[in-house]
């Protein structure tokens, strides 16, 4: 029998990198889907710290500094890598790139000319593809033969139709790239590949899947292919999140440009970091804070996160013609009862019915057996999916 530790030297291991503007997340696989480590740098700017947690959840390192850059963390991330995969090889490294525009559907192995083009994205996405880019470079500069390939949060919603892909803007902004893009899409395609798994009788069907994390979307999905998505051009339209606005009137834009003299960047802060259910509960972010608060205004701000979901979900499922699964994922989809009791509530005009029991569990299949929607919470895993496409991308290459 072949030892775990002279597998691990045949084939390698391919490193994950998912860089934030404030945290770089990081996981080791051995090959594709064997997971070795993953951890976080959290805080860049602010305190930095380090943590990361072997495959059964045991913390295998932890530190801190009193400052560090983007290129800085992703120096010490690369180090404890190194010091973690105990002398495995790291034959290849992932990227999380938040935009691909209309050029990417698929990952890419990253060269210059790959650089360039995600470079010329960053107008689209400004607060995010320039943080996502730094490790792409600066594990280039260090290493320059690794492969290192880019997978993309729009890939999965090139499969949209034009006209859920357009808005109604003279048409020269569409061709300049103002359209909908659709993120969260590796997290979809996770999830459309794992029900192919667990529930290939629904994995097929007319799905809505709600990736409710600090960063909320819905993606309604046909044959495993994305349909329709509540994001559009920027990760902040459609759901009510942690601190993002979701979809509001344009017209409050020039509102506060008129009334209130915002400039731009103030306006950014407020729609990205100031709104959500911090901006609504004036409480907090999180919504295991505002579960446990007594406050009105913590009430009232989930009430319109869910207000928002439900009817989100209604013009979702008439973009599909009809609703067949529900999936839950991501941290407040995948822990968060009364969320998806309250949505369910919402959504029982459409054929939506937990087993209460069942959603109090919170895996698997939680609707009742009469429900004419099947419900489900599964579980994402962005990291391992950027995993196996740049696996896959690199077995392509070399044919
Ligand atoms: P990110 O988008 O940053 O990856 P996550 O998917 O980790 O975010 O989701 C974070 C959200 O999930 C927070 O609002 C957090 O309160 C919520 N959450 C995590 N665990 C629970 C829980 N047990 N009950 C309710 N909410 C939870």
């Amino acid at each position: 029998m072949t030892s775990p530790d002279a597998s691990r030297t045949d084939t390698g291991c391919t490193a994950v990198l998912n860089a934030g503007s404030s945290s770089i997340k990081f996981a080791l696989y051995h090959g594709a889907d064997a997971l070795l480590f993953r951890g976080q740098i959290e805080r860049i700017g602010a305190g930095p710290r380090l943590t990361a947690h072997d495959a059964a959840g045991r913390s295998v390192a932890e530190q801190s500094w009193p400052a560090l850059d983007h290129r800085a963390a992703t120096r010490e991330i690369v180090r404890v890598v190194a010091e973690l995969s105990a002398g495995t090889p790291v034959t290849a490294v992932g990227h999380r790139v938040v935009h691909g525009g209309t050029h990417y559907a698929a990952p890419v192995r990253i060269d210059a000319g790959v650089m360039e083009k995600l470079a010329a994205l960053i107008p689209l996405a400004p607060l995010h593809q320039p943080h996502n880019l730094e490790p792409i470079r600066a594990i280039a500069e260090h290493a320059p033969h690794l492969p290192q390939v880019a997978c993309f949060d729009t890939a999965f919603h090139r499969s949209q139709a034009p006209v859920a892909q357009a808005f109604a803007l003279p048409r020269g902004l569409s061709d300049e790239g103002v359209r909908r893009y659709g993120f969260h899409g590796l997290s979809y395609e996770f999830i459309a590949a794992r029900l192919r798994e667990i529930a290939p009788g629904i994995a097929q069907q007319r799905l809505i899947v709600a990736h409710l994390g600090n960063g909320a979307s819905l993606c309604a999905m046909h044959g495993g292919q994305s349909v329709a998505s509540t994001m559009g051009f920027t990760a902040v339209d459609g759901l009510v999140m942690g601190t993002r606005c979701g979809a509001i009137d344009p017209g409050v834009i020039l509102y506060l440009l008129d009334q209130h003299h915002m400039d731009a960047r103030q306006i950014e802060d407020l729609i990205y970091r100031r709104s959500g259910l911090l901006g609504v509960s004036g409480i907090a972010s999180d919504m295991r804070t505002l579960r446990a608060s007594a406050a009105p205004a913590a009430g009232e701000a989930i009430a319109l996160f869910v207000y928002r979901i439900v009817r989100e979900i209604g013009s979702l499922a008439a973009a599909l013609g009809g609703l067949d699964g529900l999936v839950f994922t991501a941290g407040i989809g995948e822990n968060d009862a009364a969320t998806r009791q309250a949505v369910a509530e919402g959504c029982g005009w459409l054929g939506v019915a937990l087993d209460a029991a069942r959603n109090a569990a919170g895996s698997g299949r939680i609707s009742a057996e009469p429900s004419r929607v099947a419900v489900w919470v599964v579980p994402t895993d962005e990291e391992r999916m950027i995993a196996r496409h740049t696996v896959a991308t690199l077995a392509r290459e070399t044919g």
